[in-house]
């Protein structure tokens, strides 16, 4: 019978399905094996070929069926005793069905974990499923348990950060709904407790709960979708206990604040704000605000919003927001609903118009501490300088809404800049040692909807990067050390993705250049941008431009068409300076430090009060400027750590349990490059260690005293000693190579002695 041991090693290929039966169909027929075969609607099922004759099978089904399909539509499938293998490495076949089925064998029986190499595959179980916990977090920890879990990535992170005293990254990708923050948060409870005592890691936590309420909210995907990416860096002391954390926080969704589509939500904490509501602020019925009441959806199946407000509450306690402090901060929430109610009349024919005086604008006043009538002002006007006059232009209702809203995104997006601000001095470490801390990346997929706008761009191009990176880790710096070590090492071909990354970031004539570019016009559109790109692009390979305003990138996990509608408005991301000047004017400190934050971020320091029109607000830095300055401080990072990745899986789209869509799972691992890393790694050697460091740590093991001799001659006769089996290793210049699993029994060993 087939041997799990013996039997050919078939690589994936690109194309889908590598190996094929046609290759080995003597064999196969006559050992009645099992292989897969694929269904009309694109999914696999398993039978036994029973006989074959020119390019046609007849195959059983587990039913009894028998079905005539052709030879070469067959796949071979794993014997029985590689059902569920707990890393995808271990399989003999390793293509597209046998992994889905592996997969989903496990997924099926609750283990949502799997290992593909080095890789921890997590598939989102949309259950509480009973693999959490103290108890757990302490089998982890004395290796009571092996199978794959976020805690065994969690402990390693630590063991190796201890053992070479090197900063550690945990990099979790995936789809909206995939399941990142949540995997991010069991890896954040198993480091705390591992790492607790100090106290500092019970205020860790309770960072969780304030920046759930105040950048996630419920989509179409995502009943608590993250509508910003994140890192935090925990810091470890000398004696391992947790010394602090710095949060980092990249490119809050700022519109969701004025506009959501059907069914969606805003930011929860506006929700939880107006359920929990302190009488004072006097807010209304969550219906009875515009920015709440456009997507009628106001409630989430399952999730008390008052409660969970005193949930946040209580956890900006602990993070040491002062009442007064967290007071200003519902008084901003309130002002943001408060503008979005505010309206406007028509002042003359010209379209002209002022705001209402009505309870929304005197709210508005109140609360961030101006008088009515500059905020109708910095609503409905704005000062400007032609040539040598200084004049005030009335504003049309268009201008005006477009005025409120972007004041409103302001306060919002500085608020949470501000609470993350609050945070970060809370958790601030005293002394940092240097390799003594874990980062953790949680941070949105790579997008592709029906229609694609400047977010997706942005999201998509972060994804490139961080692609990149994970390519460089597993792929290209293994098999550059393989052959500068000199070992022996056929090459595996694996997608470079730095045409694309080209495509976004050449000066001048790349996507950021040109948006940037464009952006700075004063007579710049989406459709002199887009018109720019197809002039100079059109020749690139990775990018093809569309009909209309539309433009077409071809990206590591696939097509992705950008309409470029919004593009300059949003990368631009204007306020105008009269709306800076009224939060600077206030008597409250929350839109002074707001107002002088948005100052502080200009490129240049803005002068007077008045300037020409474009001019002072366009001296800010663009959105994308801004995000690929801080998408290169966190590749330079993590470059400079020792990464662990986590890909989480989404099973299907209706965020329910126990349906599992093999055409969806199988995109989510190409699109991540899972299969590759499963090929490379399981025909390289993943575990390496320098002759030195192996004679160090092993060399005591050795029955004949070897102190005299070198590293090299020490570490050969401890391979020697062991019977690690000559194709199980490599002797490089440098360094020990091995094949996974190799080196766990001279471990077991050394720790047993
Ligand atoms: P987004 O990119 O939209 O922020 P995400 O990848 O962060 O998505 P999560 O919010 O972590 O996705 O997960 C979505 C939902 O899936 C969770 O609210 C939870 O209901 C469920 N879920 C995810 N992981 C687990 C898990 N390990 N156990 C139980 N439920 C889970
Ligand atoms: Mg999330």
């Amino acid at each position: 019978d087939l041997d799990a041991a013996t039997a050919p090693l078939p690589s994936v290929s690109k194309s889908n399905v590598g190996h094929r039966w046609s290759d080995i169909t003597s064999y196969a027929t006559k050992k009645k094996v099992q292989s897969w075969f694929q269904l009309p609607n694109g999914n696999w099922e398993l039978g036994r070929i029973m006989s074959t004759s020119g390019m046609e099978s007849v195959i059983s089904l587990p039913t009894g069926k028998v079905l005539k399909v052709n030879s070469d539509s067959l796949i071979p499938a794993n014997p029985d005793i590689l059902d569920g293998v707990d890393d995808l490495m271990q399989l003999s076949y390793l293509n597209e069905p046998s992994v889905l089925f592996n997969l989903q064998y496990r997924y099926n029986r609750d283990m949502i974990y799997t290992k593909a190499g080095p890789v921890l595959v997590a598939i989102n179980p949309f259950k509480k499923v009973p693999l959490y916990g103290n108890d757990y977090i302490e089998a982890y920890k004395n290796k009571s348990i092996e199978s794959p879990h976020v805690y065994a990535i969690a402990d390693t992170a630590i063991r190796e950060m201890t053992r070479d005293e090197v900063n550690q990254s945990i990099i979790i990708s995936g789809e909206s709904g995939a399941g990142k923050t949540e995997t991010a948060k069991i890896a954040m409870q198993y480091l705390a407790v591992l790492g607790g005592g100090s106290g500092i890691e019970c205020e860790i936590l309770k960072t969780n709960p304030i920046l759930e309420a105040f950048g996630n909210a419920k989509t179409l995907r995502n009943d608590n979708s993250s509508r910003f990416g994140k890192l935090i860096e925990i810091h470890f002391s000398e004696t391992g206990k947790i010394s602090g954390a710095k949060i980092q926080t990249f490119l809050l969704e700022k519109s969701r604040v004025v506009q959501c589509a059907e069914g969606e939500r805003s930011y929860h904490i506006f929700y939880q704000l107006c359920a929990g509501a302190p009488q004072k602020l006097n807010l209304k019925d969550v219906d009875e605000f515009k920015y709440l009441n456009q997507s009628n959806c106001y409630s989430i199946p399952g999730v008390d919003d008052a409660e969970q407000f005193h949930i946040v509450k209580e956890a900006l306690d602990v993070v040491h927001v002062s009442k007064e402090d967290q007071e200003s901060v519902f008084a901003m929430l309130a002002v943001v609903l408060w503008l979005g109610n505010v309206s406007f009349t028509m002042i003359d024919n010209e379209n002209h118009v002022e705001a209402v005086e009505d309870e929304s604008l005197i709210n508005v006043a109140k609360l961030i501490g101006c008088n009515i009538a500059d905020l109708s002002l910095a609503l409905s006007t704005r000062k400007m300088r032609v040539g040598n006059d200084n004049i005030v232009q009335k504003l049309t209702l268009s201008q005006a809404i477009e005025t409120r809203d972007a004041l409103a995104k302001s306060i919002y997006a500085c608020l949470f800049e501000w609470l993350v601000e609050q945070i970060n001095k809370s958790l601030a470490v005293g002394k940092r040692l240097t390799g003594r801390s874990i980062s953790i990346l949680d941070i949105f997929g790579f997008e592709s909807f029906d229609r694609n706008s400047f977010e997706q761009f942005c999201i998509n191009y972060a994804n490139e990067r961080l692609q990149q990176h994970f390519n460089r880790h597993l792929f290209k710096l293994e098999q550059e050390e393989y052959v500068q070590d000199g070992i022996d090492w056929t090459k595996v071909d694996f997608d470079d993705n730095q045409d694309c990354l080209h495509l976004f970031e050449k000066k001048p004539l790349g996507l950021l250049s040109l948006l940037n570019e464009e952006s700075t016009f004063p007579n710049g559109t989406d459709y002199t941008f887009a018109n720019k790109l197809k002039q100079h692009l059109n020749s690139n390979p990775c990018f093809r431009g569309e009909r209309e305003k539309a433009f077409t990138v071809s990206h590591f996990a696939g097509e992705v068409t950008y309409d470029t509608t919004g593009f300059l408005e949003k990368n631009r991301d204007l306020l105008h300076l009269d709306s800076i000047q009224l939060l600077s004017s206030s008597s409250c400190h929350l839109p002074q430090a707001f107002a002088s934050n948005i100052l502080n971020q200009s490129e240049k320091p803005v002068v007077g009060p008045l300037h020409k029109a474009g001019g002072a607000d366009s001296q800010k830095l663009s959105v994308a400027t801004k995000f690929k300055g801080q998408l290169f401080q966190l590749m330079q990072r993590l470059e400079s750590t020792t990464p662990h990745f986590i890909r989480c899986i989404k099973p299907n789209n209706f965020q329910s349990p126990g349906s599992y869509e093999q055409g969806l799972v199988l995109q989510q691992l190409k699109c991540c490059g899972v299969l590759e890393v499963v090929r490379i790694s399981r025909s390289g050697f993943p575990t390496r260690m320098s002759h030195q460091k192996f004679a160090r740590r092993y060399g005591f093991l050795l029955v004949e005293n070897a102190a005299e001799q070198d590293p090299l001659s020490v570490s050969v006769a401890i391979l020697h000693q062991f019977n690690i089996l000559p194709e199980m290793y490599q002797v490089g210049y440098t360094k020990l190579f091995f094949r996974t699993g190799q080196i766990g029994v001279l471990e077991d060993t050394r720790n047993n002695t």
